[in-house]
This record gives structure tokens, C-alpha cells and sequence, in this order.
């Protein structure tokens, strides 16, 4: 029986696993979703500044869990045999 904790706890985990496979980007949190980190001249206006290191200048992130989703999947794919082999032929009986 689901106490009230593991049932709440249950359902957090669904709505974010429901978050990343709608919105599987989100802002970066470094530079705010700008994508470059804005410096400011001497009378104050801005001017651009050196590229985003972690966003690479996109200005979203891929969350973590959607990160996490496409490794598992990543992984399954390549330990899922796509191709017949040549040694599973059918025998000549079947
Ligand atoms: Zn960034």
C-alpha cells in the first residue's frame, strides 16, 4: 500500500519525467538564456561579450533527466542487436 509520501514522491518523479519529454531544453543558467555573457562599456551601455562556455552560445541546456533518458537509450540501441547474424540462419528442416 502507497502511503501518502511514496504516492506524492511517485507523482514528482512522473511530472518531470513528463517535463522532459515536453520541453527537454531549458535556460542556461549561466548566462540566462543570452547566450553571452553581456559586459558594459564605461558609460554604461552593453556591448557582447565572450560566448556562453557551457551553452555554447545557444542559451538553452538539456535537462537532466532528458541527459539521463538519452543515455539509457543510447545504450540500449547499441546493445540491441539490429541486424541477423549470419550464424542464426533457419535450418533446412524449418
Ligand atoms: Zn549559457
Amino acid at each position: 500500500m502507497l502511503t501518502a509520501s511514496s504516492a506524492l514522491l511517485l507523482l514528482a518523479i512522473g511530472g518531470y519525467a513528463a517535463l522532459c519529454l515536453l520541453q527537454p531544453f531549458a535556460t542556461c543558467r549561466k548566462c540566462d538564456g543570452f547566450g553571452q555573457r553581456v559586459r558594459y562599456r564605461r558609460n554604461d551601455t552593453p556591448k557582447p561579450g565572450k560566448v556562453c562556455r557551457r551553452c555554447h552560445g545557444h542559451g538553452k541546456r538539456l535537462r537532466a533527466g532528458r541527459r539521463l533518458h538519452n543515455h539509457a537509450r543510447r545504450l540500449h540501441t547499441d546493445g540491441t542487436r539490429t541486424h541477423p547474424t549470419d550464424r542464426k540462419e533457419t535450418p533446412p528442416w524449418q
